[in-house]
């Protein structure tokens, strides 16, 4: 992150340079949502502290999160994994997922024939896909890429390239790792939706103690066709995966966060307008 700072406020745009910024949300902790009016993809401002060392220690607690979530998040795993299906047949296809988390993706694309491997560098979820009997590396991905060029024919990333701090060198990456012709699937949190609208600063998905970016389809497709990939299919997702379980209705404050978002996810499905978009793209052939 190399901006110039000018009364706590970021002077461009991290990703294309322009000082074209909207103001889209301002948190609490003094972080601020900026939209790029000329790459159509936000940043947040001051950037979080949170680095993948922190991850690799633990302290996002996923492994907990995945575990307490495990029926939920296999749901939307399989939906991921159905528009990953529509766009790249699996049975034989070697594939990599960054992030891999639990492994639950993993689970549904190798249920296709799919051969797997993922990279997780939170130690506790990494061993609950070991113990699974999953193949799960924990490596840097610009390191991985270096030994790994061409090896696989899908690199999956959900809900993983806005925690990248770098996320420019993450899609160089995924390029480096792909065979000709190779695909690249992607899922990833849609702020200019209706239900962020809605709900302001408390939408989850804005996570700003971790979240650098807030890309759109046309900002992630502009850079992903920098990086040499062509973008074939978009698709809108609804964000019910993250409805509260019983456990967290109990707790008050959870209960009308909830709530609230329920309600907005029922509006945004009779409008048609989800917070969430999948992205599949393949590497150009030169
Ligand atoms: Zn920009």
């Amino acid at each position: 992150m190399t901006n110039e700072v000018q009364n706590d406020l970021p002077r461009n745009c991290p990703l294309c340079g322009a000082n074209r910024l909207d103001r889209v949300v301002r948190f609490k902790t003094g972080q601020t949502v900026f939209f790029c009016t000329r790459c159509h993809n936000g940043h947040i401002w001051p950037p979080p502290h949170f680095t993948t060392s922190d991850y690799a220690a633990g302290h996002a607690n996923n492994a907990g999160i995945f575990a307490r979530e495990e029926t939920r998040r296999r749901g939307y795993a399989n939906h991921f994994c159905n528009f990953i299906r529509k766009c790249h047949t699996l049975a034989g296809t070697r594939v990599l997922e960054i992030g891999c988390g639990a492994g639950y993706l993993l689970d549904a694309m190798a249920s296709e024939g799919a051969r797997v491997e993922g990279i997780e560098i939170d130690h506790d979820t990494r061993q609950l896909c070991i113990n699974r009997g999953l193949i799960v590396h924990n490596a840097d991905v610009t390191d991985w890429a270096k030994t790994h060029e061409g090896r696989y024919d899908l690199v999956v990333m959900c809900h993983v390239l806005e925690h990248m701090q770098d996320a420019k060198t993450c899609l160089s990456n995924c390029m480096l790792l792909l065979a000709p012709l190779g695909r690249l699937c992607v899922a990833q949190p849609l702020h200019t939706a209706f239900v962020p609208r809605v709900m302001g600063r408390r939408w989850q998905a804005w996570a700003p103690e971790q979240h650098y970016w807030h890309f759109t389809p046309r900002g992630l497709s502009q850079l992903l066709t920098d990086q040499h990939f062509t973008v074939d299919a978009v698709t809108f997702s609804h964000p019910d995966y993250r409805y509260p379980s019983i456990r967290d209705v109990v707790r008050p404050k959870f209960f009308i966060a909830c709530l609230t978002q329920a309600v907005a996810a029922s509006f945004s499905w009779l409008i048609a307008s989800h917070d969430q978009f999948y992205l599949s793209a393949h590497k150009q052939s030169n």
